[in-house]
């Protein structure tokens, strides 16, 4: 089992000026899952893809032991 971060972009609440900026989630999903169906997602809204993908990767970190212990 080998989890994957990638980050989805979406439109965040409008801001100053009624402009919706574009916010980063990320997300984790199984390699190996055709579907890649989401296995985890952050309920942050990021500003840049690259704290979003920080994000991820300690989640992945903290959770990396668990999830190979049950696999
Ligand atoms: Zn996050």
């Amino acid at each position: 089992m080998a989890l994957k971060i990638r980050v989805m972009a979406s439109h965040g609440s409008p801001g100053r000026g009624g402009l919706s900026a574009l916010i980063y989630r990320a997300e984790a999903y199984e390699d190996n899952d055709r579907f890649r169906e989401r296995k985890w997602g952050c309920s942050h809204e990021h500003r840049t893809i690259e704290t979003a993908v920080q994000c991820g990767q300690a989640w992945l970190d903290e959770h990396l032991d668990d999830l190979t212990e049950t696999a």
